[in-house]
């Protein structure tokens, strides 16, 4: 049994889901005349959803969440807090996930505010129903029991986050030397995922890079904090 609920999802999957979201979006009746991508997660749906709409106008804005270092003290908030005149026109705001729903609302709060659209409804792909603080006006799967879906976009990123968090645990239990093997090994076991030899290299290279782990005679060494 992975320790972590993890789904590795892949391009075909990603683009099921955003053809089914546009399906339903005609279907209600709903014609925006503006996506806005929440940065970084929405920017691949909020593109599909413009080719599957025939949308030609798209912007961005970029809400932060947990900061890394202060995971319970950091509130979502808008990072570059610009102005539009979105004055008469009906919004598609767009993200990948909606789980805790922080960011959407953020985001949402703020557009409305200070861009006065006309009208704003809220699409994801996913919507983690029990944790959500928020219910999206459209999504294609309801998630009923909280997993972490491993979209193609933080491929290398959740890697190396993940292999971080694998070396760091194991280390309190006295590990401190992996061979690269042993490490891709404990990953699959812990994320119930493969994501292929090219992702695992490169989180390595970052790791290495960063100074977390290094390269002693063949070995990689955790560095003591
Ligand atoms: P929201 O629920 O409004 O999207 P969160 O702050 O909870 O806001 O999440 C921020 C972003 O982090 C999401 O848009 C998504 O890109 C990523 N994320 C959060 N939860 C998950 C998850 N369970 N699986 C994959 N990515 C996630």
């Amino acid at each position: 049994m992975p320790k972590v609920r993890t789904k590795l999802v892949t391009w075909d999957e990603v683009v099921g889901w955003c053809r089914e979201l546009a399906e339903k979006i005609e279907k209600s009746g709903y014609r925006p005349d503006i996506i806005v991508a929440i940065a970084r997660g929405g920017y691949v749906p909020a593109r599909l959803l413009c080719d599957f709409l025939d949308i030609h106008d798209l912007v961005s804005i970029q809400v932060l969440h947990w900061g890394k270092a202060a995971e319970i003290t950091a509130v979502a908030h808008v990072k570059y807090p610009y102005t539009l005149d979105l004055s008469g026109k009906r919004i598609l705001l767009v993200d990948d996930i909606i789980d805790t729903g922080d960011s959407v609302i953020v985001a949402r709060d703020y557009i409305t505010k200070h861009w006065k659209p006309a009208e704003l409804k809220v699409a994801a792909m996913q919507w983690i129903s029990p944790v959500a603080k928020i219910k999206p006006d459209f999504y294609v799967d309801e998630v009923k029991e909280w997993v972490w879906y491993q979209y193609p976009w933080t491929r290398a990123e959740d890697t190396t986050n993940f292999f971080e968090k694998i070396v760091s645990e194991r280390a309190k239990e006295g590990k401190t030397e992996w061979s690269f093997d042993e490490l891709v090994e404990e990953f699959k076991e812990w994320y119930g995922i493969d994501v292929g030899e090219a992702y695992y290299r490169l989180a390595l290279r970052r790791l290495l890079e960063s100074g977390k782990l290094e390269e002693r005679d063949g070995r990689l060494v955790v560095k003591s904090e």
